[in-house]
């Protein structure tokens, strides 16, 4: 039996390269040599002018979190069908989280759930390109601009995407990315944010430094730096940002290998969406993917179970998630009674993940399909 675990990240030998020049120049705090060289290269290649290297997407989550100055009456809308830190960061600094469903047909946030959910309160709306596949951006800028409403993109997902030849990042007041080992890119823990609404530079520099002027002080504005704001601990690492410089400069080298596999398992499962149910998300056949997740969407959740467990039994380490945040436990104690929101429940029940990285090779990725279709009794020799 071949094993196919879900994920492995693809080390290319640059890291370590990198790694040891950070050591040999003896400076592995944040915000050196290769922390910058991360900075030009997202600069270069996707015009992020303004970013900041952080400990992780979570961090940069809450550092927008601090930025907003949240009041206890502040809403932020946020897709129920998430990843938890999208949520707990806004709580955790005290705003309050209002879910909002899915799309029918795929998971990023509706837009008319969206304005079913606005008020007077709404302070941000927080938006997931799930997948890589954008989100109806054009939509939300234009209520937040009327409604004078900050708009977050969580960019975890969607490193090199792009939306009509923009890449996705740019479009927000800010977004943010994260190199967690499950990425498409990673540093093992690691994000970044983005911010393009410059009225925020300022105050996200001492945020982003413990709360001082750093900043100021490290481009010999200021003497001395000292206490200026809230502010918390978020630069990641010379050790973190040389690794993931190794990643970057095989950034193309990493996608040309996912999207191999990513139109592999495409090419070879549309066949399912002769079944009578579309299988496999139109949207994939539309984009030009990333290549970050290749999911199924099952009937139900007991055929995605039955499907999991097949997969699983023949030692493919196929996923599902995410668990509707309005069902958790956090949100059902604090808010009581919620909503249902259709979609979001649907989508946790019957999205099974495939692996996808790149050290798939030709022959476990042919595995993995061929029982997918074994599972489905699709004949295969055809
Ligand atoms: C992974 C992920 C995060 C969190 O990233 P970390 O770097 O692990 O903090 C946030 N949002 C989404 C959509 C993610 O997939």
């Amino acid at each position: 039996m071949i094993k196919v675990p879900f994920n492995k990240s693809k080390i290319t030998g640059s890291e370590i390269k990198y790694i040891r020049e950070a050591i040999k120049h003896n400076e592995l705090s944040g915000d050196g040599k290769f922390s910058k060289k991360c900075k030009y290269f997202f600069n270069q290649k996707y015009n992020f002018k303004n970013s900041f290297l952080t400990t992780s997407c979570t961090d940069a989550i809450e550092m927008i979190a601090i930025a907003l100055d949240l009041k206890k009456n502040d809403e932020i809308i946020i897709p129920s069908f998430a990843f938890v830190s999208c949520a707990n960061a806004f709580e955790t600094h005290g705003a309050k989280v209002i879910f909002a469903d899915s799309e029918k047909n795929y998971p990023n946030i509706s837009v008319s759930s969206v304005l079913k959910k606005i008020s007077k309160n709404t302070k941000a709306i927080f938006a997931i390109h799930y997948a890589g596949v954008a989100c109806n951006i054009l939509e939300l800028i234009k209520i937040c601009k009327q409604k004078n409403i900050i708009l977050i993109e969580d960019c975890a997902h969607s490193i090199d995407s792009f939306y009509n030849d923009k890449f996705l990042g740019l479009f927000g007041d800010f977004s943010v990315f994260s190199f967690h080992e499950t990425k498409n890119i990673t540093s093992g823990e690691g994000g970044l944010l983005v911010v393009n609404n410059s009225k925020f530079i300022k105050k996200m520099n001492s945020i982003y430094h413990k709360g001082t002027n750093r900043s100021d002080f490290n481009q010999n504005l200021v003497s001395k730096y000292q206490w200026v704001s809230h502010g918390s601990s978020f630069l990641m690492s010379e050790i973190n940002s040389a690794f993931l410089y190794g990643q970057l400069t095989n950034l193309e080298k990493i996608q040309k290998i996912r999207i191999k596999y990513f139109d592999l398992y495409l090419n070879k499962l549309k066949v399912l969406n002769t079944l009578n149910f579309k299988y496999i998300p139109e949207k994939f056949f539309d984009i030009k993917s990333n290549a970050h997740i290749f999911y199924i969407q099952c009937r139900t959740n007991s055929e995605r179970n039955e499907l999991l467990n097949y997969l699983n039994s023949s030692g493919i380490n196929a996923v599902f998630h995410y668990l509707p945040l309005h069902l958790s436990k956090y949100y059902k104690k604090k808010y009581g009674q919620v909503d249902k929101l259709l979609y979001a429940e649907k989508f946790s029940k019957c999205i099974i993940r495939l692996p996808l990285h790149a050290n798939l090779t030709k022959k476990s990725a042919d595995y993995v399909i061929k029982k997918v279709l074994s599972f489905f009794k699709i004949n295969i020799t055809k």
